[in-house]
């Protein structure tokens, strides 16, 4: 199929043509045209599959046929909300490339970003707002924003949205809009709350899907290296010099761990920097634009960072500490082998960490090949059976607190378990948000 045959403009056809785009993707050829329909669509979509173009590319059009060059000054017709400042970054560049042969205008409306210059540029009017929800929400408290003339909403990674804690932000926003509209709801799985959003929000919604949820992409080698702890950072520095690696994106739990291995990286001659929430916009910018420009081989990231980073052909990933949260292993790994092409996504798992892999894995529904030969001590991912709270120790017959919250050894963490695993539910991400 050409993107000729989706039914877009020829304005649109050639800055498709621009991008070097000559097939549209499978997501691009079942949203597009719904899209053009006037059809409310939620599509479980996961980033790296084209979904950006799938639904701007067609918001374009929507917006061309009832362009009036006489309305001045311009009102808000289109508001996209993205979960965070990168994200929003993407697709505010994504629109005015698709957008590059059409009339619009278009703003970016972040936290992070001085909060004046962003009014001036709103009050000067504009066609299409590209937005987090935080400083939307500012914005309109200020009657800088006025959301009553928006004739297409979309929701992108609505999942991850729902996870930060933005519902009460989106139904504020929602609350707002026009009841005639048109909404597309964009996320990489698709839950039970996204269902219960997506009802009070589409009305008679089309169902896209295109890959299958929590299945990680086809063209993505995994490995799984066993390791104890206190070597992961020495095997992570080999990996990357023994094999030549020029673009690692590697993750870690933490800030504080994202700023140590970052120094511990550099200590061992790899050129390295650090993103996560706790970094100032600029120095977010900054080290995205070192990573992506290649003045930096690896970026040492928090899961912050993690979802929606368009970085064209990354060749590995590396958990090196697994995500507490399973869905978020996919999100990661997401990072590599997108539009076609081939990654590496190597997991760093200590025999601590082992029950998070039993985690990751019953959701993928199968085993990450494990690389038996780490050059280190074997050790085993085995996850052994933590015992019951409180339940008497089989071999002194004592009660065993190891479950209680205060560790019977002063320092002493709690053993980790699987009990330990099943109470990891997805919390509120309280920083880096818009
Ligand atoms: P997205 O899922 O929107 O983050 O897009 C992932 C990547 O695929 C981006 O780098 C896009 O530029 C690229 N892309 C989008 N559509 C196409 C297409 N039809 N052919 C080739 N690359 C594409």
């Amino acid at each position: 199929m050409s993107f000729q045959a989706l039914g877009l403009t020829e304005d649109l056809l050639k800055a498709v043509a621009d991008q070097g785009y000559s097939t549209p993707t499978p997501v691009q050829q079942k949203a597009i045209p719904l899209i053009l329909e006037g059809r409310d669509v939620l599509a479980g979509a996961q980033t790296g599959t084209g979904k950006t173009a799938s639904f701007t590319l067609p918001l374009l059009q929507r917006l061309l046929e009832n362009h009036n060059p006489e309305q001045k000054p311009r009102r808000i017709r289109a508001l996209i909300l993205v979960p965070t400042r990168e994200l929003a970054a993407q697709v505010y560049e994504s629109v005015k490339t698709y957008g590059a042969h059409l009339p619009f205008h278009t703003e970016l409306v972040v936290g992070g970003a001085s909060i004046g210059l962003q009014t001036r540029q709103l009050r000067r009017g504009c066609d299409i707002v590209v937005a987090t929800p935080g400083r939307l929400i500012d914005h309109i408290r200020q009657r800088v924003v006025n959301l009553a003339n928006v004739e297409i909403l979309v929701l992108d990674e609505a999942d991850r949205m729902m996870d930060m804690g933005f519902l009460p932000e989106i139904k504020q926003i929602m609350g707002l809009l026009p009841k005639q509209r048109q909404s597309l709801l964009f996320s990489a799985t698709v839950p039970n709350g996204i269902k219960s959003l997506a009802s009070q929000l589409l009305n008679n919604p089309v169902e896209v899907e295109v890959a299958k949820q929590n299945a990680t992409a086809e063209n993505v080698s995994e490995r799984v290296y066993g390791i104890g702890k206190e070597y992961k950072r020495e095997l992570l520095s080999y990996l990357i010099g023994s094999n030549n690696w020029k673009q690692v994106l590697v993750f870690v739990r933490t800030k504080h761990g994202a700023d140590r291995l970052e120094k511990q990286l550099i200590e061992d001659g790899i050129r390295t920097v650090a993103l996560h929430g706790d970094k100032t916009q600029g120095a977010r910018n900054k080290a995205l634009e070192y990573f992506k420009t290649g003045k930096v081989s690896v970026l040492v990231a928090t899961d912050v960072a993690s979802r929606g980073l368009d970085i064209d052909d990354l060749p590995h990933v590396v958990n090196f500490d697994l995500p507490q949260v399973p869905e978020d292993y996919v999100h990661r790994i997401g990072r590599t082998g997108r539009a076609g092409a081939s990654g590496v996504a190597l997991s760093l798992v200590c025999p601590e960490d082992a029950y998070l892999l039993v985690a990751i894995e019953q959701l993928l529904k199968r085993q990450i090949p494990r690389v038996a030969d780490t050059g280190y001590e074997p050790v085993s991912l085995k996850v052994i059976d933590a015992p019951k709270k409180n339940a008497p120790n089989k071999d002194t017959g004592k009660k065993d607190f190891r479950h209680t919250k205060k560790p019977a050894v002063r320092g002493a963490k709690p053993a980790a378990g699987p009990r330990d695993g099943a109470k990891n539910k997805r919390k509120p991400v309280s920083k880096g948000r818009g």
